[in-house]
């Protein structure tokens, strides 16, 4: 079958609630993928930063295989030999107490949502059904409905309501508007360290610090939503760490198994995770050996890959390279790591254009809020792989 016979089936059967570039990809390995007709293209989404590690990393593989033969659901009615080493070592690596394991990145934040309400009625005394969480203009935490709930795109949101209450929005990278908008009711400030699908949109310098202060002064949880920036992508494990601030919660998901198998955590200290008692919150998925052991593998590459390293060094190279490039289109460049927003002029006429002249080269690259293009490949590229993207970037970028 060739690549127009997959769009036409799934055009037919799938229902329609993307609308992927046309390429039908069939292998992958560290920053490449193969279509159906056998083309090659260096992957510069790394589906969203959860394949960090690169496609079909080979440690993954062999971990991946061996569990899958070994047990792979237990559900947490029993104990498995592999959540309570995942617990452990990802705890010590992050520096938290505890852990809750879930499989998507909505559920995990979900959890953070469960955590944050409960703590602020069992430890902060706030009265029933009035716990108010703040978050930001311009978010992105997923896909349920109480996650739209709060969100500010109109197309995430349009149809599904009613919507879940005790929610706030603020502007993003304002720090005096979160001041401002806590009560004695705000349980929580949910914040992305960098914004991801808004655009790989980076706070002003002192944000995160300065959120952090106030919500340890008000008494309310700062919770980091670190699914797209963190394990590396920003040229640090979290993205909070470039200000040296420790959430009291951490959302992770995405390359907490490399792209292999749907594994997210939350971590938070003794005090905060301690309000989940028995019954309150589960998944049958969330913490199965077969996701676990991934996940402890996927963990240890990028320890010892030092992709935080690698993403600091070639992200850097990156940015100053694109700032070289005088395109008519571009507004300006901006990101942190291997983790760049190309923002287009309005004139450009939106990325669409651009991703698919880059998909012709062999560039394969995700748009997002209509007029910017992401670039977040694999943390294991080259500085040569990078050299490939530019030159063809640079192409795109010059054309009319
Ligand atoms: C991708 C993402 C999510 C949602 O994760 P899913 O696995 O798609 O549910 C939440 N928050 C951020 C910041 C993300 O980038």
């Amino acid at each position: 079958m060739k690549t127009q016979d997959y769009i036409a089936i799934e055009d037919q059967y799938g229902a329609h609630n993307y609308r992927p570039l046309d390429v039908v990809l069939t292998r992958g390995e560290g920053v490449w993928v193969w279509d159906v007709e056998g083309k090659k293209y260096l992957d510069c989404l790394a589906a969203y930063s959860a394949v960090n590690q690169g496609h079909c990393h080979p440690r993954l593989v062999k971990v991946m295989i061996e569990q899958a033969r070994r047990l792979t659901l237990t559900s947490r009615a029993f104990r498995n030999d592999q959540l309570p080493l995942l617990e452990k070592e990802l705890c010590e690596l992050m520096g938290y107490d505890m852990m809750l394991p879930m499989n998507s990145g909505a559920e995990a934040v979900e959890t953070a949502i469960k955590m944050a309400r409960k703590w602020g009625y069992t430890v902060k005394g706030v009265e029933a059904d009035k716990a108010e969480i703040i978050v930001c203009d311009g978010n992105f935490h997923g896909r349920t409905v109480t996650i739209i709930s709060f969100s500010s795109v109109e197309k995430y949101r349009d149809g599904f309501g009613p919507f879940t209450p005790g929610f706030k929005r603020i502007p993003y990278g304002d720090a005096e508007a979160l001041a401002t908008a806590i009560t004695p009711n705000t349980v929580a400030f949910l914040v992305e360290p960098i914004q991801g699908e808004g655009g790989v949109v980076v706070p002003p310098t002192g944000y995160l610090q300065r959120a952090r202060e106030i919500c340890r002064a008000r008494n309310v949880l700062f919770i980091a939503d670190e699914i797209q920036s963190g394990l590396g992508r920003t040229g640090k494990m979290l993205a909070c760490d470039h200000e040296g601030v420790r959430p009291d919660a951490v959302i992770l998901g995405k390359a907490l198994s490399g792209g292999m198998y749907p594994v997210s955590a939350v971590l938070a200290s003794r005090e905060v995770m301690g309000v989940f008692q028995p019954s309150s919150h589960g998944s049958t998925y969330g913490g199965n050996p077969l996701g676990c052991a991934v996940a402890r593998e996927a963990l240890r590459v990028i320890v010892d890959e030092q992709l935080c390293q690698r993403a600091a060094e070639l992200g850097d190279y990156l940015l100053a390279e694109l700032q070289k490039i005088q395109s008519p289109h571009v507004n300006f460049y901006r990101g942190k790591g291997l983790w760049v927003g190309v923002v287009l002029k309005e004139e450009a006429g939106g990325a669409r254009r651009f991703c698919e002249a880059l998909m012709e080269r062999g560039v394969l690259v995700k748009g997002t809020r209509h007029n910017v293009i992401r670039l977040a490949p694999p943390l294991v590229i080259t500085r040569e792989e990078i050299d490939w993207m530019l030159e063809r970037l640079r192409e795109v970028l010059m054309m009319a």
